[in-house]
C-alpha cells in the first residue's frame, strides 16, 4: 500500500510517498481503507522529532481517520466489514484506574495514532476495533477526517478542564487553525461570547461566519488592548492557548481576575517567560490539556452530526502532494484541515 511515511527526523525532504505491506488485523483489531485524513500540526512535530520520542521506522504520519472497514481481526464482532468509519485518535491499556474511570488520555500508556504508533495517512491502517467509531450522518470521508484530533482537543480543553460556561468570555487564538476553528464552535455551542484572533482579515471574516461575535487581527493590532476594550477593560474568563512563545504572555495579560488559561500546544515555541506576579495576585488558573476521551469524541460526533458542530476543511489533494500540504500547514496558509486522500 501507499503511505506517507519518515525513515527518519527532520526537515520537509525527510517525508515521501513510499510502498510498504498491507498490514494484517491482529485479535481485537480491524483494518480500515483510508477514503481521507487529515493533516495536523503533531505531523510537523513528529517529522522533526524530539528527545524521548522512539519510532520505529518507517513511520507513517496521520491522526484523523475516516475509511471503510475492510478486515477484522479474531474476536471482532463491532464494526463489521464494509462498515464506514472514523477512528478515534487516542490508545490507552484500557486496564488502568484512569483507563477504567474514562479518564484514557491520563494512562500512561496513552499514545496517539501517528504521533507514536504508525497512523493513518496511508491505503490503510490497522487500529483497535474500539477506536473505529460509526461515521456521523450526512457527512463525506473528507469532513469527516477533520473532525477527530482538533475537535477533541478543544472540547476536552474548554469543556472538561476549563468548564467554559454560558455568558462568560472566551478569547481563542489563531481562530483559522484547525484547533480555532473547533474552539470558536465549542465555546459558542456552551453559551460563551468568543474574541476570536488571526492573522488576516479573510480568516477573521470566516471565523465570524464560524460564530465568532469579536475578531482580531493580532497582526494589525495589540490582542491585550483590544481584548481590554471589547470587555471594559476586564478581560476574558477563559483563555484557549495553543500558540505558545508568541502570544502567551499576552494571554495572561488579556485574563480577567480569576481567569482560566487553557493550554493545548505551542506551535511557536513552548518556553515563553512568565511573570508569576500576574498568576498569583490576580489568581489565574494555568491549565494543561491534552486530546480527550473516546466518550468526549461520541459527544462530539454527536453534534457534528446534527449540524451543530461543523467540520471545516480547508482543501482536498492526493496523498502524494503531502509535502505541499505540509508547508502550507507550516505557513499556516490554511483556515481549518488540509486533507489527504489515498
Ligand atoms: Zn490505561
Amino acid at each position: 500500500m501507499k503511505a506517507v511515511l519518515i525513515r527518519g527526523h527532520g526537515g520537509p525532504e525527510r517525508v515521501e510517498v513510499g510502498e510498504l505491506p498491507l498490514p494484517e488485523p491482529g485479535p481485537g483489531e480491524v483494518r480500515v481503507r483510508v477514503r481521507a485524513a487529515a493533516l495536523n500540526h503533531l505531523d510537523l512535530w513528529v517529522r522533526k522529532g524530539w528527545s524521548g520520542l522512539m519510532l520505529s521506522f518507517p513511520h507513517v504520519l496521520g491522526s484523523d481517520v475516516a475509511g471503510v472497514v475492510d478486515a477484522v481481526g479474531p474476536g471482532v464482532d463491532e464494526p463489521k466489514v464494509g462498515a464506514e468509519v472514523v477512528l478515534a485518535p487516542g490508545l490507552s491499556c484500557g486496564r488502568c484506574v484512569r483507563c477504567r474511570s474514562g479518564e484514557e488520555n491520563l494512562c500512561r500508556g496513552y499514545a496517539i495514532l501517528g504521533e507514536h504508533v504508525s497512523g493513518g495517512q496511508a491505503e490503510a491502517v490497522v487500529v483497535p476495533a474500539r477506536n473505529a467509531l460509526p461515521l456521523p450522518p450526512n457527512l463525506s470521508f473528507e469532513e469527516a477526517a477533520a473532525v477527530p484530533l482538533t475537535f477533541l482537543t478543544a472540547w476536552h480543553a474548554l469543556v472538561a478542564r476549563a468548564r467554559v460556561r454560558p455568558g462568560e468570555t472566551v478569547l481563542v487564538h489563531a481562530a483559522g487553525s484547525g484547533v480555532g476553528v473547533a474552539a470558536v464552535q465549542i465555546a459558542k455551542l456552551h453559551g460563551a461570547r468568543v474574541i476570536a484572533t488571526a492573522g488576516s482579515d479573510a480568516k477573521l471574516e470566516r471565523a465570524r461566519a464560524l460564530g465568532a461575535d469579536e475578531v482580531v487581527n493580532y497582526e494589525a493590532k495589540d490582542f491585550v488592548q483590544e481584548v481590554k476594550r471589547l470587555t471594559q477593560r476586564r478581560g476574558v474568563d477563559v483563555v484557549f492557548e495553543h500558540v505558545g512563545r508568541k502570544t502567551w504572555e499576552g494571554s495572561i495579560l488579556a485574563c480577567a481576575p480569576g481567569g482560566r488559561i487553557v493550554t493545548v500546544g505551542a506551535t511557536t515555541g513552548y518556553d515563553p517567560p512568565t511573570d508569576l506576579r500576574h498568576v498569583f495576585y490576580r489568581q489565574l488558573s494555568i491549565l494543561g490539556s491534552t486530546m480527550g476521551t473516546s466518550g468526549e469524541l461520541l459527544e462530539v460526533l454527536r453534534f457534528v452530526g446534527e449540524g451543530r458542530l461543523r467540520p471545516v476543511v480547508d482543501r482536498v489533494l492526493p496523498l502524494a502532494r503531502v509535502r505541499e500540504a505540509q508547508a502550507l500547514l507550516a505557513d499556516r496558509a490554511q483556515f481549518g484541515k488540509i486533507v489527504l486522500t489515498p
